[in-house]
């Protein structure tokens, strides 16, 4: 098992990982809906932040120059641990209109604990030349962020690649030429569903380096499991809005369950202290509620893959179970188990 624990010591405090960056949309137009959680959710003190939203949302940038904080623009406590992406996600479909140094200095501005570096997403659609392209431009916006970085925020080079091979090439390549405290993967949000090659990608990250390594967008319910088992360090997902958006109910160990399914059930499902002592009807017109309750689901995920670990009980013979119950996620687990045990 790969599976790690570490400590990070980051300007606004110490972190333990593994951990999740629940995705705040502050900056996004039309939803800065995240729910609070981080002063009731106590595995949940990190957010995740896209410093390229936040930038072009003038008003809000504009308080934000003007002594306002951005946990205080977030609602929550000062000491809360906070990571900046750059945004490159919106560079699927948008031009780029930033610097690494640029990048840089919104993230400084912002405080943020942990930036990661301009990146351009690649897609399975583009054709080879331009994802080579895009690859190799993201090696050199990490370059030039670490020759522009100077402060104790962590940096992390985001790194891009559809076989082990590219994978562990660049991080070894930005090893040898920068200074970073980490590496973060990119664009794996679109094959999601490809989970051998997911599996495989992750574990070629892993093995490259001994630093933090983060996985941008896949920490949702099933692979919040998996990459505990491959021994990333940081996961950030927004799941939890947008299954609450499509009325989808997070069950631990299970999945999500669409809450027209479980119509006739009077208590709900979970005892966590959105559910407890509520009814379905309650949380069905509460999309709030429902994130909120989401996101103990995914605590409750971490918490128990913890509580295995420091049981001394056997983690594979606990994902066996944890994934018996779906034939993709089963089969996922299998694939991983197998590349896992021949790393031995
Ligand atoms: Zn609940």
């Amino acid at each position: 098992m790969l599976y790690r624990r570490r400590e990070l010591d980051l300007p606004h405090g110490e972190l333990q990982t593994p951990v999740l960056f629940p995705v705040r949309n502050i900056g996004k137009r039309s939803s800065d809906n995240t729910p609070s959680y981080v002063t009731t959710i106590p595995d949940f003190s990190a957010a995740m932040i896209n410093a390229r939203s936040i930038r072009n949302r003038k008003p809000m940038w504009n308080r934000l120059m003007n002594g306002v904080s951005l946990r205080e623009e977030l609602d929550v406590p000062e000491n809360t641990i906070v990571f900046a992406d750059s945004g490159g996600f919106d560079f699927v479909s948008e031009e780029l209109d930033t610097t690494p140094a640029d990048t840089l200095e919104t993230q400084h501005q912002l405080k943020a604990d942990i930036y990661g570096t301009v990146d351009i997403p690649i897609t399975r659609e583009n054709r080879t030349t331009v994802n080579q392209r895009r690859i190799n431009q993201n090696i050199q916006f990490a370059l030039e962020a670490s020759d522009h970085h100077d402060c104790d925020a962590h940096l992390l080079a985001s790194v891009h690649g559809y076989d082990p091979e590219t994978i562990r090439n660049n991080i070894r390549y930005l090893e040898k030429h920068g200074t970073f405290d980490g590496y973060a993967l990119g664009s794996l949000v679109p094959i999601r569903t490809d989970y051998k090659k997911v599996t495989k990608l992750v574990i070629a990250a892993r093995q490259a380096t001994d630093k933090h390594l983060h996985v941008y967008g896949l920490g949702g319910l099933v692979y919040q499991p998996l990459l505990l088992y491959l021994g990333v360090d940081s996961f950030d997902s927004s799941a939890f809005i947008r299954s609450a958006g499509n009325r989808n109910y997070l069950i631990p160990g299970f999945g999500g369950e669409e809450l027209q399914n479980i119509e006739d059930m009077d208590m709900l499902p979970c005892p966590c202290p959105v559910c407890g002592q509520r009814k379905l009807d309650d949380i069905r017109e509460d999309r709030n509620a429902l994130t909120q309750h989401n996101l103990w689901a995914l605590a409750t995920e971490l918490r128990r893959f913890r509580y295995i670990v420091e049981s001394g009980r056997d983690v594979e013979h606990y994902l066996d179970l944890r994934f018996q119950g779906n034939e993709v996620t089963q089969r996922a687990y299998k694939i991983a188990k197998q590349q896992v045990r021949g790393l031995a």
